[in-house]
């Protein structure tokens, strides 16, 4: 397994993600993707993958994380050549596979063998009727734990990625209970970005963001599992302030968490490429800027306009552009563009006032 990746993330991302496919059999209520029950004619082919893969190589050294999601990456027979490709050339590859029979221990095996080196498995509610009811497939609770028992199995590092909405909230506290209970590595805490079929789900207020946030600071400082938020970068703001505060630090991340060296944000740390190849800042930031299939991820990723002020925090409006913290959260940017339209606005879901700001 690789070094975690560099910290010049003007040059390299720390996290490259894949949307390998958009099919999907599940239907769940925040999917950024708004998943199909088949796959595209217009996807990238095992060749174009495989060059994309080299594109990812090509960031340098240490070469960022490669994360393979969907839909549900397991819809694609040539998996486990893309796994040994990426592997071979030296990258560091995770997987996010849907909660569904598809996921087969077989299949598992196969892909630790090609050199998979971590599984994402979601889980939205700490029992099965509030996480089918999430994933709106019946028996997705039951697949998603038979997952977790075959991963664990197997010797793979688990991560467990759980969505936080009005719909979630109330539960936050069982589900930390509920993941405790397995030997994860990593807990990822999404915060919903009201896009795809996330539009429709009630948002939390900013008030209660920062509670969830502080909760989860709290429960990261003595976890044996790492913690991290997804489009909640003022995570990093929350742990800045309780450390200053005098709250005892967190333990350092291990090697196997594979955690950034600092926070990533959309275009900032962080690339996506949707499943026609398509390179965008973020899943849940559709502005394409370029396709892989042109061979240009890496120009594309450091020298494109928009990924350049993306990483400069000058651009910031609103209150994130008034902020102390601006540089090691800024907020974020897809968020600020659902609610607005305006990528480079204040993040809504941030309830700080920086000194001297209006509210
Ligand atoms: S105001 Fe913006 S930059 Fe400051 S902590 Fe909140 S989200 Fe982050």
């Amino acid at each position: 397994m690789g070094a975690p990746g560099p910290v010049d993330f003007d040059r390299s991302p720390f996290l490259v993600i894949w949307e390998v496919t958009r099919a999907c059999a599940l239907a769940c209520l925040h999917c950024r993707a708004d998943a199909i029950p088949r796959r595209d004619p217009h996807e990238l082919t095992t060749r174009e993958g495989l060059r994309l893969i080299d594109q990812v190589r090509s960031f340098g050294t240490p070469p960022p994380l490669l994360v393979l999601t969907g839909g549900d990456p397991m819809w694609r027979r040539d998996l486990a050549q893309l796994v040994g490709h990426a592997s071979g050339v030296g990258l560091t590859v995770a997987l996010t596979p849907s909660g569904t029979g598809m996921v087969t221990r077989a299949r598992l095996e196969e892909l630790k063998a090609a050199g998979l080196s971590r599984v994402a498995v979601s889980l939205d509610g700490p029992d099965p009727a509030s996480h089918d009811a999430f994933r709106r497939v019946r028996g997705s609770y039951a697949h998603t734990i038979r997952i977790i028992e075959s991963v664990v199995e197997l010797g793979l590092p688990l991560q467990i990625n759980s969505s936080v909405s009005r719909l979630t909230l109330p539960a936050l506290g069982a589900m930390a209970d509920r993941v405790s209970e397995f030997p994860l590595t990593l807990w990822a805490v999404f915060f919903l970005v009201q896009m795809g079929r996330g539009a429709a789900l009630e948002q939390i207020s900013a008030d209660e963001c920062e509670q969830a946030l502080v909760f989860l600071d709290e429960l990261a400082r003595h976890a044996p599992f790492g913690v991290k938020t997804t489009e909640a970068p003022h995570y990093r703001r929350v742990q800045l302030e309780r450390g200053r505060a005098g709250v005892p630090a967190a333990p350092a991340p291990g090697r196997r968490q594979l955690r950034a060296p600092r926070a990533v944000n959309d275009g900032n740390g962080f690339v996506f490429v949707d499943h026609v190849g398509d390179v965008c800042p973020s899943g849940f930031l559709p502005m394409p800027r370029g396709n892989v299939r042109d061979g240009v991820l890496v120009e594309t990723y450091r020298n494109d306009p928009l990924f350049r002020d993306l990483r400069n925090p000058a651009t910031l409006g609103g209150r994130c552009g008034r902020c102390e913290f601006r540089d090691v959260c800024g907020g974020s940017r897809s968020r600020a563009f659902a609610a607005s339209s305006d990528v480079f606005a204040e993040d809504p879901l941030c309830a700080y006032q920086p000194p001297g700001a209006a509210s």
